[in-house]
């Protein structure tokens, strides 16, 4: 059995077939260089699970299965922002090019300032799209709600992680192992969601 992520992280790859492998012991979890498919893919999608699933789709180009996801942070003071422009908030917001985490963060904390903490109540949202080769498509998603903070805590993680704090921890998601998050994040839970509904939906 095999499964083509829409993705050229080698990471990311990593740890969809490390969390998979629990569940299909011979699964193959390929890369889109792997299966010779080059050049970008356009996310044109309005939501994180219509340009999951447009990634989905490119990787089922190959044959095999087809499985894409988009993440990101929503704030619910900013009506959902950054949302599925969460990688380049800064740079659209300021019609420039580039992928800046500082940036990035520097906005939101803009854009809250003098927000009240009761009012800072954020998401990270993650959707996982996949099209099996009979041309079923579904999407799961994942979500960890927290708050964001006014100022930075912890080293770990990545992008937003060092403003959103998570309650039940009582720390940011930059303070705790790579198994903590993972056991309560965003993406954790969209990848067992989606091992479950794989596991219910494909026969080998
Ligand atoms: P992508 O789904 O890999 O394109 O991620 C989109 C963007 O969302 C990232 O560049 C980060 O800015 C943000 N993001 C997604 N997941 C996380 C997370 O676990 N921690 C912090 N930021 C995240």
């Amino acid at each position: 059995m095999k499964i083509v992520l829409a993705s050229r992280n080698r990471k990311k790859i990593g740890e969809l077939r490390t969390l998979l492998a629990e569940s299909f012991p011979a699964l193959e979890v390929l890369s889109l260089d792997d299966v010779g498919i080059c050049g970008e893919i356009e996310e044109n999608g309005n939501t994180f699970e219509e340009n999951a699933l447009i990634k989905a789709r490119a990787a089922a180009a190959s044959g095999y299965i087809g499985v894409g996801d988009d993440s990101g942070l929503t704030v619910d003071y900013l009506g959902g922002e950054p949302g599925i422009y969460s990688a380049r908030y800064a740079a659209i917001k300021h019609f420039a090019g580039g992928h800046d985490d500082e940036a990035n963060n520097r906005l939101v904390l803009k854009n809250l300032e003098g927000v009240p903490a009761e009012r800072r109540g954020a998401a990270f949202v993650c959707a996982i799209g996949c099209v099996l080769p009979d041309g079923r498509e579904f999407t799961v998603r994942g979500e960890v709600h927290g708050r964001i903070l006014t100022e930075y805590h912890g080293n770990g993680g990545f992008g937003y992680d060092p403003l959103f704090f998570y309650e039940p921890y009582g720390k940011t998601l930059a303070e705790v192992t790579p198994a903590e998050k993972n056991a309560v994040s965003h993406r954790g839970k969209a990848i067992r969601a989606f091992a479950e509904r794989l596991r219910a939906e494909y026969k080998d």
